[in-house]
């Protein structure tokens, strides 16, 4: 699969450390999402007074927006151990009453992708995250016995990309939840600056312009491109970001003044000429560019919806006259 650079859920491990360094660490370096952080800082400081942890939150939108970085926010705060996993890992009761069972009281337990969580484990995180008890039963058939342990006072944080793939029993467990939105252009420009700071990287404010509104408003994204940046102003400047080298790389990365990529544009024309601009289903769509369908719900969608390229009605997928527009396409209508 060729890595795309606007795809938000493919991981750099060279970068890795970087990335940890750019991770904002409390509510003050991180940059919007106000209202969420305003609630946060409530609860919080409620469960401080009252020397308890506070309730299990479930953080949902699309990748990239900042969920595993506010949880880790949250457990800073709070002055909790936090320990990641996501749904996809724990694949068995066991392994999640593994993981609970090593937990202490205070401790934050982040789940990503918790939509995927199979059902039997779901099953049993009802009543840990309810009593903060773990049934867990103990040999097969007719002589099988349940048993019944206390657990620490944990709280959950669990991250997903569509609250709707989650089943309501355990939507219902969290006390809190929380929407991420998409970034403005201008939050996006301070979390460049900010980075830019961090990998002490010379970006001047119109080049920080450029990316601000290419970067499908995501702060990941947003980061990646200014790393790309740097390499380019290395090689073919002086390693200042100036409008130019920003201007020439995002023609050579092919992201236009949109944001979008060579994949949106392929979804786009897709829908235009093989059907007059939709309606059309999602799983036809998929099948049509030979991509995944959660790609399409998860990745694509979000952002074309939000800079209003698409529409969503009950028969599928629209692109809008201002796509037709961006694309240089004539509608037939
Ligand atoms: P998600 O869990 O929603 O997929 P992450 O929390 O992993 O997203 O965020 C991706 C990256 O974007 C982080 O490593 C961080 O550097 C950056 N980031 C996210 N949110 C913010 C923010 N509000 N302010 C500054 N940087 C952010």
């Amino acid at each position: 699969m060729i890595e795309r650079l606007v795809d938000p859920e493919v991981n750099e491990p060279i970068d890795e450390t970087i990335d940890t360094s750019l991770r904002p660490k409390d509510f003050a370096n991180y940059i919007g999402q106000e209202r969420l952080k305003k609630n946060l800082q409530l609860t919080i400081a409620a469960a401080k007074k009252r020397n308890e942890p506070i309730d299990h939150v479930l953080l949902y939108g699309p990748p990239g927006l900042g969920k595993t970085t506010m949880a880790s926010v949250i457990a800073n705060e709070m002055g909790a151990q936090i320990r990641i996993t996501s749904g996809p890992a724990i694949e068995r009761a066991g392994d999640l009453a593994s993981l609970l069972t090593n937990l202490q009281d205070g401790d934050i337990l982040f789940i990503d992708e918790i939509h995927r969580l199979n059902r039997t484990v779901e099953e049993v995180l009802y009543s840990a995250m309810e009593d903060f008890k773990l049934d867990i039963m103990l040999g097969k058939g007719p002589s099988s016995r349940s048993l019944r342990l206390d657990l620490p006072k944990f709280t959950i944080i669990g991250a997903t990309t569509r609250t709707g793939a989650l089943a309501a029993p355990l939507r219902d467990r969290f006390g809190m939840i929380h929407r991420l939105e998409f970034y403005t252009p201008e939050q996006i420009a301070e979390i460049v600056h900010r980075s830019a700071d961090i990998l002490d990287v010379e970006i001047v404010p119109e080049a920080a312009a450029i990316i601000s509104t290419r970067a499908r408003l995501t702060p990941r994204i947003a980061n990646r491109i200014l790393k790309r940046l740097r390499d380019y102003a290395d090689v073919n400047g002086k390693g200042m970001i100036d409008e130019k080298i920003a201007a020439d790389a995002m023609a050579l990365l092919e992201i236009d003044e949109l944001g979008l990529d060579p994949g949106d544009r392929l979804l786009l024309s897709a829908i235009i000429e093989n059907y007059d601009g939709g309606p059309v289903g999602v799983d036809t769509l998929a099948a049509l560019i030979a991509d995944e369908r959660s790609t399409i719900e998860d990745f694509y969608e979000p952002y074309l919806l939000q800079i209003g390229l698409i529409e969503r009605t009950p028969r599928g997928r629209k692109v809008t006259p201002k796509a037709y527009k961006h694309l240089g396409k004539k509608h037939n209508m």
